[in-house]
């Protein structure tokens, strides 16, 4: 059949990951990136017509799924209720405490104007919800562990740049091995946030800056650092733009629980990500093709991961998905 059109919304890391991934799908066509920035200034890593935001209005026939890669803190939860008034959406928002809210916020335009939006794609929330579901439904009497890194975390690492005398850094949250031993051993370990995962930061010291007093104030800054242990280590600008400049990331996610008194079962879902961003994109762009075909079924207004069916996510038909993967 005919290619599905996709568009991009916002050209930063997800964006360009979004290129990369309508690329390795040979059903899928780019039809356009649009930006809030002058066209002509955005420089693209691969040859796409490039557009003004504003002329999304004029658009509307043009695209079969407008994948939203703004940020989540401040441009989703406006460009998410505006674009799935006119386009059928898909969207990576994971500020977790406000799903709830942004759902409702995109469901009302999305069911008045007949288009399917699918809110808070990726891989958490994405990929480890489905696997948080899948745990507790197959497993009721049994624990969750859900276990981040070794992972760049842009978060973090901002706060430690706003440390005064740091020049520049970058922090890596790492789960610990110990207790993922525990839950993959099928032990149900009660874990604080302590015991679950490290922090190892990376730092660049302004010239003449203290090294004691910037560890100091980095290891103790609330709510970031303060109920972790923290590593900071010292290094020269050469090395943090050398070796610390890509994203990865990546974690786990566990459900430990027992089926009767005597046998304990355990599920493990990981993932090691050389690149946060394209891998996150790559699902976007599955899920988007999940979202043309739901819209053609009727199926309209705001949707999460749990309400697609897996077999939309593939390429292949559902008579091919039962001869080859079932
Ligand atoms: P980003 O690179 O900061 O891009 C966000 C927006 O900023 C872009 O859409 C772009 O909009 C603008 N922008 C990008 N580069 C710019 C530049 N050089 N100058 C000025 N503006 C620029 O953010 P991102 O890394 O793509 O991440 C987007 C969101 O994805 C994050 O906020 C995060 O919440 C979410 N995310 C979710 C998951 C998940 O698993 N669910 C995983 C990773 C990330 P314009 O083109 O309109 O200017």
């Amino acid at each position: 059949g005919a290619s599905i059109r996709i568009g991009i919304a916002g050209y930063g890391n997800l964006g360009r990951g979004v290129q990369a991934a309508i690329a390795k799908n040979p059903d899928m066509e780019l039809v356009g990136v649009y930006t809030r920035r002058d066209p002509s200034a955005v420089v693209l890593q691969g040859p796409a017509p490039v557009f003004h935001m504003d002329d999304l209005a004029k658009h509307t026939g043009d695209i079969d799924v407008l994948i939203l890669c703004g940020g989540s803190k401040s441009d989703l939860p406006e460009q998410g209720p505006a674009l799935s008034a006119s386009f059928n959406t898909v969207d990576s928002f994971d500020t977790h405490a406000m799903i709830p809210e942004y759902f409702a916020a995109v469901d009302a335009p999305a069911t008045a104007a007949g288009k399917t939006a699918l809110v808070s794609a990726g891989w958490d929330p994405g990929m480890f919800s489905i696997n948080r579901v899948y745990g507790e439904a197959l497993l009721p009497d049994g624990e969750t562990y859900t276990f981040w890194g070794r992972g760049l975390s842009q978060g973090h690492s901002d706060a430690i740049r706003r440390v005064p005398g740091v020049a520049g850094g970058v922090q890596y949250t790492i789960p610990n091995p110990t207790a993922i031993e525990k839950v993959r051993a099928g032990e149900r370990p009660v874990l604080g946030t302590r015991e679950k995962h490290v922090r190892d930061c990376f730092v660049v010291l302004e010239d003449g800056a203290d090294a004691d007093a910037v560890r100091e104030a980095i290891v103790t800054m609330e709510h970031y650092f303060d109920a972790y242990d923290t590593t900071v280590n010292f290094i020269d600008a050469a090395t943090l733009a050398a070796e610390h400049t890509a994203m990865p990331h990546g974690g786990f996610v566990f459900r430990s629980g027992n089926t009767t008194d005597e046998h304990a079962q355990v599920i493990e879902y990981s993932l090691t990500l050389e690149s946060n961003p394209e891998f996150t994109s790559s699902v976007l762009v599955a899920y988007a093709r999940a979202v043309h075909r739901m819209n053609a079924a009727g199926q309209v207004g705001a949707k999460t991961v749990f309400d697609v069916a897996p077999g939309l996510l593939s390429p292949k038909s559902p008579e091919q998905l039962r001869a080859e993967l079932l």
